[in-house]
């Protein structure tokens, strides 16, 4: 396989453009996969999977389908690149008030929602309760791209560069996260930029993940940590702020305790059009689209590009909820009302 006489270009090298661009290899199909080799939200996100999530206690959106996928996709990639990407981890929910625990409480023995339970454990000082969760874990998004671009590079498939939106775009498919969805060329954007930390903290739990208090605490292995995250809508840039690394310092002494050290600071932006539901389709300009993971790119994107692949090589189209095409006519018909 060679990328020089490749029918398809994969601009963008995060999850989605790395995830098609495994799915296309799976097949022997030859592609060019380019990235600008810098910026995007993949090298920021902490990869973690937490299957039931929000105030309301959610499982993710179809995560009983999109899970199995994900997980056996990454244990072929960890066979081809030769290293770990993903490691699983216990969740575990902590509920910060009363009102907070009946919610989630209530909801542990419905039937969408017990599958992932593990059980009510005893809620550590300064918390109302507690619950295990089953099937979560973190991807280890930049040994995941890392290792993918150098097995890529090897069989000549990938290269570096910027690729202007404007030139011939037939067998093109974009995968530029973000910086497409702020340009403007998928409709009305609702990105969120986030902000996180890597911290030292040797005497934390690294057994499990930690959720609560509106964010996240992620074991990272060596004593290190992920912990975040920021929501925030108006100035989607990727610099981190001074109020952000604060905020995020405040939900690291709650979740883990005050004793740490912090040793890094990022910000990337999530790339959303509705929720955390991508999409996938053909534009009506020529070339094709695979966007708007949001914030659950590990969980989407190998299930994602299996569809899309399926979708290009075969001419199978995925459900109408990931078509690009319906979800752009219903925006429409919204705004037209
Ligand atoms: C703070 C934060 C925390 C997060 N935490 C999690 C988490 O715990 N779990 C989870 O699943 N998700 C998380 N996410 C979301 C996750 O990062 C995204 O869902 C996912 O990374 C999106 O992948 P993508 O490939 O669509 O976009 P990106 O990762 O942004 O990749 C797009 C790539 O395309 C390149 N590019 C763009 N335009 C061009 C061009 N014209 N030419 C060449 N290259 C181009 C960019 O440089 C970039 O490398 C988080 C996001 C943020 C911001």
């Amino acid at each position: 396989m060679n990328g020089s006489d490749a029918k398809w270009t994969i601009v963008g090298q995060g999850l989605a453009g790395t995830c098609l661009a495994w799915a296309l290899w799976r097949r022997g199909v030859n592609f060019t996969l380019i990235d600008r080799g810098a910026g995007g939200s993949s090298r920021v996100a902490s990869g973690m999977v937490n299957p039931v999530t929000g105030k309301n206690f959610e499982p993710s959106w179809r995560i009983a389908e999109f899970l199995p996928e994900a997980l056996e996709f990454y244990a072929d990639v960890e066979s081809r690149i030769g290293g770990q990407v993903w490691h699983p981890f216990p969740v575990l929910r902590l509920a910060g008030s009363d009102k907070e625990w009946r919610k989630i409480s209530n909801k542990l023995t419905e039937p969408h929602v017990a599958p992932w339970v593990i059980g009510q454990v005893a809620a550590p000082a300064g918390w109302s309760g507690a619950v295990a969760v089953r099937g979560g874990g973190r991807l280890d998004t930049r040994a995941f791209m890392d290792g993918s671009r150098d097995f890529f590079q090897q069989l000549g498939c990938y290269q570096l560069g910027d690729v202007p939106f404007a030139q011939n775009r037939d067998g093109i498919v974009w995968c530029e996260g973000a910086a497409g969805l702020l340009a403007g060329r998928y409709g009305p954007q609702r990105c969120a930029k986030g902000e996180i930390l890597t911290l030292r903290a040797d005497g934390w739990d690294k057994s499990q993940i930690r959720i609560g208090a509106g964010g996240w605490l992620v074991p990272q292995g060596g004593g290190l940590f992920k912990v975040g995250s920021t929501y925030e809508w108006n100035e989607l840039d990727e610099i981190p702020t001074a109020q952000g690394r604060a905020r995020v310092e405040e939900i690291a002494s709650r979740l883990g305790g005050a004793e740490f050290e912090v040793v890094g600071h990022e910000a990337g932006v999530r790339p959303i059009l509705r929720r955390s539901e991508p999409l996938i389709g053909p534009l009506a300009e020529g070339g094709w689209m695979f966007n708007a993971l949001g914030s659950k790119g590990s969980l989407y994107a190998p299930g994602m590009a299996a569809r899309l692949a399926r979708w290009l090589l075969d001419g199978i189209e995925p459900e109408p909820e990931v078509d690009f095409r319906v979800f752009l006519q219903q925006t429409l018909a919204d705004e037209a009302f």
